[in-house]
C-alpha cells in the first residue's frame, strides 16, 4: 500500500512563504504545505537560533510525511544600516531643519543621533540623501566632518529607535556579510539550508565572498535590492545560482516608479540564464489585517506570474499576518487563474530563451518542441546535479516536468523551480530500468495515466554528472496501469 502523498500542484509557478511567529507551530506549516507552499524562507533579521533550528526539524519531519521534498532558504540579515536610539525612543524632524549624524552612541533628539556606521563617514558627501525608516523621513546631507553629517530635512517625520537607513547615492564600502552573517551562514550550512539568500548585494565581489563560503553545501540566491547591483547585475548574476527582486528596499532606494520595468528586466535575465527567479514583498500586503486582497495585489501576483517569474514570495503575510495560509491559498488560486489562461502561454514566452549550443539544451528545446506538436502528459527528467531539470524548466513548456534526483539536497533544490515536481529517488543502472521508474514515478505522483505519453530525459551512461543526451517518448499502456495498480494494493 503506497502511502497517501500530497498530490502534485497544478500550477507551474512556486510559492515561497515566509515562516514567523504566525506560522511557526507544526500544524501551521502543514497546513501551508498544503494549501500550496513549496518552498520557506526563514528570516535571519528575527527571532532566535532555537526557534529557527525547530522550523527546520517540523518541515524536514512533515517532508518526509508528504514525501514532498521541500525547500528551505535561509535569508541574511546583510549590512542593514540603522540608527542609534533616541531619547524617549523617539523624536520628531520638521522639514527644512538640520540634523546631525554623528559617532556619539548616546541618546539621540530632534537635532542629533548616533549613526553606528564608521564607514559611512567617508562616503557620504553633501547632496547625498539619507533616508529612514523606509524613507519615511528623507535628508540630504549639507557638510561632512570625520566624525559628524550635518543634513537638511527634506521630508519629516517621527524617527525611532534603531530604525532602517538607506543611502542609494553611495556604493557603501561595507561587505555584504557582516559578523553577524558569517555566524548565521555557518548555522544555516549546519542546518542543512537549500538556499542561502544574501541581502544588499552591491558588487560581483560580495557573491563571490560569500560563494568562497558556502562551496556547493547550499545555493546561492543574491537579493537585488540596491542601485549598486543593478549597475553589476550582470557580473552578480553570473557568480549567482538563482536571485531575488527584492521589491521593499529597492523601491526605498529607487523611486517606486523604477521598480516594475527593473522586475521584468531581472526575471527576463535571470530566465535566459536559466535560473530560479522570485518576485518578492508587498505582494499580498493587505492580508496581513485582512482576509481579502486589494484588486491591485492580485493584480501584482498575476503579472509576476505572467513575467514567468519562478516563484511569488510571502513576507509579512504568511510570517506575521492574521491569515497566513489564506494568503497562500489566494497566491495559489491566482496562479491557477492565470495559467488557464490561454493567452497565458504565450505571454509568457515574450522572453525569448534561445537554447545554447549544448547538447543539454538541443534536447531540452526538442522537448519542449515535442510537447507542442503532439499530447504529452509530463516530462520527466534523471538529474543528478539538477542542471538538466534547470535547462528544461527554462523552456517554460506546457506540461509539468517530474525531475527525479538521486541527490536529496539536488531534489530540494528543485522545489523552486517553475513546473519542476521533484522526487527523491535512487539511481538507475539501465535504460529499461530508467523508462519502468519513470511510468511508475508518474503514475505514483498522478502526473500520468493509462494511455499517456511521456518525454524522458536521461543521461547514458547512467552515473554520470551532466551527461543528457537521451531523449525518448514513451506511451503508458493500460496494461501498465492495471499492473501499477496491483502491485500498489489498489
Ligand atoms: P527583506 O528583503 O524582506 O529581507 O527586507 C526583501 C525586500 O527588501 O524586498
Ligand atoms: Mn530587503
Amino acid at each position: 500500500m503506497v502511502t497517501e502523498i500530497l498530490p502534485p500542484r497544478s500550477r507551474k509557478v512556486k510559492i515561497l512563504a515566509t515562516l514567523g511567529p504566525a506560522s511557526s507551530d507544526p500544524k501551521t506549516i502543514r497546513k501551508l504545505m498544503a494549501v500550496g507552499a513549496d518552498a520557506f524562507r526563514i528570516n535571519m533579521s528575527h527571532g532566535d537560533r532555537r526557534q529557527k533550528a525547530k522550523l527546520v526539524d517540523s518541515i524536514r519531519a512533515l517532508e518526509k510525511e508528504l514525501r514532498r521534498p521541500t525547500t528551505i532558504l535561509f535569508d541574511l540579515q546583510g549590512p542593514k544600516l540603522r540608527v542609534g536610539t533616541l531619547d524617549g525612543g523617539e523624536a520628531m524632524l520638521e522639514k527644512g531643519q538640520r540634523f546631525t549624524l554623528d559617532r556619539n552612541p548616546a541618546p539621540g533628539d530632534a537635532t542629533r543621533v548616533e549613526l553606528p556606521h564608521p564607514e559611512l563617514f567617508e562616503a557620504i558627501k553633501p547632496g547625498t540623501r539619507v533616508l529612514i525608516d523606509d524613507g519615511k523621513v528623507r535628508l540630504q546631507v549639507v557638510s561632512r566632518a570625520e566624525n559628524e553629517i550635518v543634513t537638511e530635512v527634506e521630508v519629516g517625520g517621527r524617527i525611532s529607535d534603531r530604525k532602517g537607513v538607506n543611502v542609494p547615492d553611495v556604493l557603501v564600502p561595507i561587505p555584504a556579510l557582516t559578523k553577524k552573517d558569517r555566524e548565521d551562514l555557518a548555522f544555516a550550512l549546519e542546518q542543512k539550508a537549500d538556499y542561502i539568500a544574501l541581502s544588499f548585494v552591491q558588487r560581483a565581489d560580495d557573491v563571490a565572498e560569500a560563494r568562497a563560503l558556502i562551496g556547493d553545501r547550499a545555493a546561492l540566491m543574491v537579493k537585488v535590492e540596491k542601485p549598486a547591483a543593478i549597475d553589476a547585475l550582470e557580473d552578480i548574476l553570473a557568480l549567482a545560482d538563482a536571485v531575488m527582486v527584492a521589491r521593499g528596499d529597492l523601491g526605498v532606494e529607487l523611486p517606486p516608479e523604477g521598480v516594475p520595468p527593473l522586475q521584468k528586466r531581472i526575471v527576463a535575465r535571470a530566465r535566459e540564464l536559466g535560473k530560479p527567479v522570485v518576485v518578492a514583498t508587498q505582494m499580498l500586503e493587505s492580508m496581513i489585517t485582512s482576509p481579502t486582497p486589494t484588486r491591485a495585489e492580485v493584480s501584482d501576483v498575476a503579472n509576476a506570474i505572467y513575467d514567468g517569474a519562478d516563484a511569488v514570495m510571502l513576507s509579512a503575510e504568511s510570517a506575521a499576518g492574521q491569515y497566513p495560509c489564506e494568503a497562500v491559498e489566494m497566491m495559489d488560486r491566482i496562479a491557477r487563474s492565470v495559467e488557464g489562461d490561454s493567452a497565458y502561454a504565450e505571454r509568457v514566452h515574450f522572453t525569448a530563451t534561445p537554447a545554447e549550443p549544448t547538447t543539454a539544451d538541443a534536447l531540452a528545446e526538442s522537448a519542449g518542441q515535442i510537447v507542442d506538436t503532439i499530447d504529452v502528459r509530463t516530462m520527466v527528467c534523471f538529474t543528478s546535479s539538477g542542471s538538466t531539470a534547470r535547462r528544461i524548466a527554462r523552456e517554460r513548456s506546457k506540461v509539468p516536468l517530474l525531475a527525479m534526483s538521486p541527490s536529496q539536497s539536488t531534489a530540494r533544490r528543485l522545489g523552486l523551480l517553475w513546473g519542476v515536481h521533484a522526487v527523491h529517488t535512487r539511481d538507475i543502472g539501465s535504460f529499461e530500468e530508467m523508462v519502468e521508474k519513470a511510468k511508475r514515478m508518474a503514475l505514483r505522483h498522478k502526473l500520468a495515466d493509462g494511455g499517456d505519453r511521456l518525454v524522458l530525459m536521461a543521461g547514458v551512461p547512467f552515473g554520470t554528472a551532466g551527461s543528457t543526451n537521451v531523449l525518448h517518448v514513451v506511451r503508458l499502456t493500460g496494461d501498465e496501469l492495471d499492473r501499477y495498480r496491483a502491485s500498489a494494493g489498489k
